[in-house]
């Protein structure tokens, strides 16, 4: 088992990053040692990056083999030279970045390298993106830095321009498919439908195939679509899908949020039952601030997949119309998706999946989702 072997279709990435961590070996004259891990949501930007600290600390003589010491405690997050910083917060605080760069200034203690990963880069503040600047721009002899982003674009040119760019691509269903089969025991049929009603998205084509509450929500979804008939059913469908959202967004909070709670009064010496004395009221208004923006940002986070769905939908609407001759993302909806084909015309998918697209970058550019998913389902009436 090497340290890659679960990034799914990235033959040429792999190939980069193991060269890298070989030639680092050679007292590492030629490290590059900041990286902008870019590629699609799914697609292994963190796997990526946790794999190539990885194969850094490697030490046996296959880079990255996934058995030695160094490899295992990256993998299992226990290796003390690499921090990871990731964020399910809408933005990542000027602290935290201000502690990692912090952190390092030091020299590796058990490892070769020092390794500072930031997951969601692209959820710094500029001012907090400043705080960087200088630290991947003249770090220290032993340390790498390496930033996760979907897109080159979403980081500050300033930053772009002092990393080498590593591009991840959308892995073919297929290999999604063996990497479900292989990791998660799912049975090799039903990890192909996954994947590609997924498009490739390796998460949530693992939640697909094994959650039974992700595929009913899913279908549930394309189902009122394709139901749509009148502004009425639009109206009801829009409601509906926000309801699956919210269901499927508190299912990925858990009890998370009590369990921060409770961790933060242990840390107070708070028994579970006292009162919170009126002096560290503060620290729990802020914990209960960051929960909240956490979970608008799951429910934003849930409702996009939904609209992924759709616009999968009505490709798949398009590919029958234009007789392109490729397999269907959602081979279940056979029927549905041949009969909408056969009664609309192309110009109309096109305009509807410019629909779905426009709704997600409204809820993106934060416009109220009910707004943005009504006017598209109106939209997409026949
Ligand atoms: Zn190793």
């Amino acid at each position: 088992m090497g340290v890659f072997d679960d990034l799914a279709g990235q033959d040429s990435a792999i190939a980069t990053l193991t060269r890298a961590a070989t030639a680092a070996r050679d007292g590492g004259t030629g490290m590059t040692h900041s990286w902008l891990i870019t590629g699609p949501p799914g697609s292994g930007r963190s796997t990526a990056a946790k794999a190539f600290a990885a194969a850094l600390q490697c030490t046996d003589e296959t880079v990255g083999c996934g058995e030695c010491q160094g490899c295992r405690t990256v993998m299992s997050d226990s290796h003390p030279d690499v921090e990871i910083l990731s964020t399910e917060a809408a933005t990542i605080s000027v602290a935290s970045v201000r502690e990692l760069v912090s952190q390092a200034q030091a020299m590796p203690t058990v490892g070769q390298w020092r390794v500072m990963i930031i997951k969601e880069a692209d959820r710094m503040l500029e001012r907090t993106t400043n705080v960087l600047l200088k630290a991947i721009e003249e770090p220290p002899p032993r340390t790498v830095w390496i930033l996760c982003t979907p897109s080159p674009r979403d980081v500050l040119t300033t930053i772009r321009s002092r990393c080498r760019g590593l591009n991840l691509v959308v892995p073919p269903a297929e290999k999604v498919a063996e990497l479900l089969v292989r990791r998660d025991g799912i049975d090799a049929e039903a990890a192909l439908v996954a994947s590609r009603a997924a498009q490739s998205h390796v998460g949530a084509a693992r939640a697909l195939a094994r959650d039974p509450k992700v595929a009913s929500r899913r279908h549930d979804n394309l189902t009122a679509v394709y139901n749509i008939r009148t502004t009425g059913h639009a109206v009801l469908a829009a409601a509906e899908l926000l309801d699956r959202a919210k269901a499927q967004a508190d299912d990925e909070g858990d009890d998370r949020t009590e369990r921060e709670v409770a961790e933060l009064r242990n840390t107070l010496g708070l028994t579970p039952s006292e009162q919170i004395p009126p002096k560290l009221k503060s620290q729990f208004k802020q914990l209960e601030a960051e929960q909240k923006r956490r979970e608008t940002r799951q429910l934003r986070d849930a409702i996009d997949r939904s609209l992924i769905d759709l616009l999968s939908f009505y490709r798949d609407v398009l590919t029958v119309q234009l007789d392109t001759d490729t397999d269907l993302v959602n081979p279940d909806f056979d029927r549905e998706i041949r009969e909408i084909a056969d009664a609309t015309g192309a110009e109309k998918t096109i305009a509807i999946m410019d629909e779905i697209s426009l709704a997600r970058e409204r809820i993106g550019g934060n416009i109220a989702p009910a707004l943005a998913v009504e006017a598209m389902m109106v939209a997409v009436r026949r």
